[in-house]
């Protein structure tokens, strides 16, 4: 079992673009409202007293989409210096990131993942919503050049749609030290396209990869789910996250909280969630409020989700935006 030391922060629900896995198109989401969002000085108080003693000290912004948070930077630049953090890093569409990420890598953050599933501009509309795919490769490019190392791409791959293009996402790591990862497709928040669609499991994408340039296991694990591998020879790496073909609980080192203020222990188990938010506004004492996290890291281990769970449940109430992602 691994330390737990690990929080995704949602910033936001909210996102500004319409990803057809993920928040489609004219599905009826209640969004959080702004009284009811944990504000920058309550997040802050949950990360400096209540995370970080309990020995978290690796926190990745998400959401939603965590650039629209009206004033990200400022917020960041306070998590970063957080006696105590050991790393913070950020999982973003890149939308907003031509503009934002020098600013971002000056208050602190050096981490970021970037969401792109497709090379061709008119599948990522499709995906999306957006026809932003030039505006999305520039935040790329931008985020590489104010420093942000190492770069992670997240492909989610869905059959029939952006399938055919994981060769030609594979090898932007043939020339560029770029981590290009690989998501297997969960039906969370999405269920027309799921059963519409399918999944395909990381195993027939690696045997892809391995037919065309051969494949080496990197002996480098991060400390997330990815399995990381590599084209011989090629500069950057290749990670598949296989949470649909792979039971990888056993290992899980993370938490989430909404942007709402519920921490969750687990993504695909609602058992346990506590309410941290209304714990700060009724002034709840703070050695109270880490305690019953402690109470929840020590009854994590039962609560995940585990593959004895697998096949009862197959679409989830909650999406990753509500989630957290
Ligand atoms: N808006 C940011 C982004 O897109 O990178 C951050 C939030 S998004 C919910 C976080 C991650 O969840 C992204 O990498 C996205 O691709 C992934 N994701 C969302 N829905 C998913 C699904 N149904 N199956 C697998 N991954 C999903
Ligand atoms: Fe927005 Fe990210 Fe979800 Fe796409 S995956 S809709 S960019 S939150």
């Amino acid at each position: 079992m691994n330390p737990v030391d690990y929080l995704r922060v949602s910033l936001i629900d909210r996102c500004n673009f319409r990803c057809t896995y993920c928040m489609p198109e004219g599905q009826d989401l209640e969004f959080v409202q702004r009284q009811d969002l944990l504000t920058d000085a309550e997040l802050l108080t949950l990360l400096r007293d209540v995370f970080i003693p309990l020995g978290f000290t690796k926190f990745r912004l998400t959401g939603g989409e965590p650039l629209i948070r009206p004033g990200v930077v400022d917020l960041i630049q306070q998590i970063a210096h957080l006696p105590g953090l050991s790393d913070l890093s950020m999982t973003t569409n890149a939308y907003l990131l031509a503009d934002l990420a020098p600013g971002l890598y000056e208050a602190g953050l050096r981490r970021i993942n970037i969401s792109l599933d497709s090379l061709d501009p008119e599948v990522f509309r499709q995906i999306t919503g957006r026809n932003h795919w030039q505006r999305v490769w520039q935040g790329i490019l931008a985020a590489h050049a104010a420093g942000f190392n190492p770069l992670k791409l997240n492909v989610v791959v869905i059959p029939g749609v952006n399938d055919t293009e994981v060769l030609d996402l594979a090898a932007l790591t043939l020339e560029r030290d770029w981590h290009v990862r690989f998501i297997e497709f969960m039906p969370i928040g999405n269920a027309e396209l799921f059963e519409h669609k399918g999944w395909v499991d990381s195993e027939t994408l690696r045997q892809r990869i391995r037919e065309r340039w051969g494949l080496i296991e990197s002996a480098v694990r991060g400390n997330g789910p990815a399995d990381i591998f590599q084209i011989p020879g090629a500069q950057g790496t290749l990670g598949f996250i296989s949470q649909m073909s792979e039971c990888f609980c056993d290992r899980c080192n993370r938490m989430r909280l909404s942007a709402d203020g519920w921490l969750r222990p687990c993504l695909l188990n609602e058992t346990g969630q506590l309410d941290l938010r209304q714990a700060l506004r009724k002034e709840q004492d703070l050695t109270e409020v880490r305690s019953a996290v402690a109470e929840l890291l020590r009854l994590k281990p039962e609560i995940n989700f585990k593959a004895r769970d697998r096949g009862t449940d197959t679409n989830y109430s909650r999406t990753m935006v509500q989630i957290g992602g």
